[in-house]
């Protein structure tokens, strides 16, 4: 009896893990040429390197996201400062400040001045209270505090965690990953990134693993409809032919939001997003502040770029809810990027070669009205399961929520309610 999972991002793999762990049959269609879905890494011709489409940073307390890296074999490929550690600078004032939440859960950091935003108190803290007892439509504009700790602090984590402005970003969702993440203490908050591209951490190994052990992956087969009959689906299309079910065979639709609702006429999903911009500068500068070389990674407020990593043979910027710029032609966003870049890590070049990718749909926006439409992992159909980052799995579009997803399909078909 075996699964079908239509998708090969990190939802789909994750599912096949978790189906494969449980010694189910797996066959996995992904229709691009490469899996990983919205976690791709290539090689790129202008800049001579491998690329990843974005910048992804996970928390050490994402537990989901790191078990399934146990299970495919591939904790050890990611880096950072090994620490809860991150490196700030205002490009409006040349401040510098590095934020160091202490390990535990009793918030001990927030009264050393050295650990903290600088030019707040520890006071100020306190006024995270009403974000986490969120639960409803409001939304994050209407429980930030204002003030220093709001811009040099909260305000950076909520776009990147939610990738949505905080005027229409829903709180309840930003309470959620703090609590799993912040709210444990700095244990939980320790930066974690690929040390080569997101492919060889997240893909690859899972693909090798996946196919070790029997399971069948397709790469280049899209999947162009279901076929229902009574409360099953009968069938699929796929590029090169059709496959037919068997009475005990199931399907995790593991696809994104549009395409589900393509498949499943009345299905309703989110159908808003948010982009992110992803500036790749191909230099590797010679030195820089000691604080950022030790992250990997520098947090900017107060100009257009969020943040910069520090990858093999370049550097590369990310600004999340990005909708902003979908018009604004690369040279121009550079032109104001790449000063930035220089500023923030003290360096004085000409602009390198670069390579803008635009995710037109990162995410789906955290609106408390399009985290409503988030349908669960079952469905009316009693061999169907859904699968994906924009599912209920009340997390915003993260890795952590998507590999969450897909163990959440798989154990509904594992064990059956
Ligand atoms: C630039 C960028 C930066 C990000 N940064 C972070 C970050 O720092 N931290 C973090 O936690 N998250 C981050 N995210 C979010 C994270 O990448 C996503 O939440 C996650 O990758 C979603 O995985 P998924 O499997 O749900 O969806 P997808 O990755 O979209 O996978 C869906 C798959 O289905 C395939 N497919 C579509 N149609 C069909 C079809 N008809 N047949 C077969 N296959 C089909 C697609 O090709 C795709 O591979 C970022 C996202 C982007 C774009």
């Amino acid at each position: 009896m075996p699964t079908h999972i239509i998708g090969g991002g990190l939802a789909g793999l994750s599912a096949a893990v978790a189906l494969t762990k449980a010694g189910r049959p797996v066959l996995l269609y992904e229709a691009g040429p490469q899996a990983g879905g919205r976690c791709r890494s290539y090689d790129d011709r202008e800049l001579g390197c491998r690329i990843d489409n974005g910048n992804h940073l996970l928390l050490s307390g994402n537990a989901a996201a790191l078990d399934y890296l146990s299970a495919i074999g591939a904790r050890g490929t990611l880096g950072g400062p090994g620490a809860p550690f991150f490196p700030f600078m205002d490009l409006a004032s040349g401040q510098r400040w590095t934020l160091r939440p202490s390990a535990g859960r009793l918030p001990f950091w927030v009264f050393s001045p050295s650990r903290r935003v600088p030019g707040t108190r520890a006071a100020d803290y306190l006024s995270l209270l009403p974000l986490l007892r969120a639960n409803g439509a409001e939304v994050l504009e209407d429980l930030l505090p204002n003030g220093t700790l709001r811009r040099n602090l909260l305000e950076p984590l909520a776009v990147s965690a939610l990738n949505t402005p905080p005027r229409e970003a829903r709180a309840a969702l930003m309470a959620a990953v703090m609590r799993e993440t912040l709210m444990r203490g700095g244990s939980a908050c320790v930066p974690l990134f690929p040390r080569q591209s997101l492919a060889e951490t997240l893909v690859e190994p899972a693909l090798r693993w996946l196919q070790g052990r029997g399971a069948t992956i397709y790469l280049g087969r899209r999947v162009t409809d279901l076929s229902i009959v009574d409360d099953r689906i009968a069938s699929f299309g796929t590029t090169p032919s059709r496959v037919t079910l068997g009475p005990h065979d199931a399907v995790i639709l593991a696809a994104p939001p549009w395409v589900a609702a393509d498949f499943l006429p009345g299905l309703v999903a989110p159908d808003n997003f948010q982009a992110i911009m992803n500036l790749h500068f191909g230099i590797e500068p010679a030195s820089m502040p000691p604080e950022i070389a030790r992250a990997g990674f520098v947090g900017l407020v107060g100009g257009t770029s969020e943040w910069v990593f520090l990858k093999h043979r370049h550097l590369s910027v990310t600004i999340s809810a990005a909708n902003r710029f979908l018009d604004t032609p690369p040279e121009e966003l550079a032109a104001t990027v790449w000063p930035e870049v220089c500023s923030a890590l003290g360096i004085l070049n000409d602009m390198p070669r670069l390579r803008v990718i635009k995710e037109k749909r990162a995410t789906f926006a955290a609106t408390p009205s399009q985290d409503s439409r988030r349908p669960s992992a079952s469905t009316r159909f009693c061999n169907l399961f859904l699968a994906g980052d924009w599912t209920n799995t009340g997390l915003p579009a993260t890795i952590e929520g998507a590999i969450r997803s897909g163990g959440t399909a798989a154990d509904l078909i594992v064990r059956p309610r």
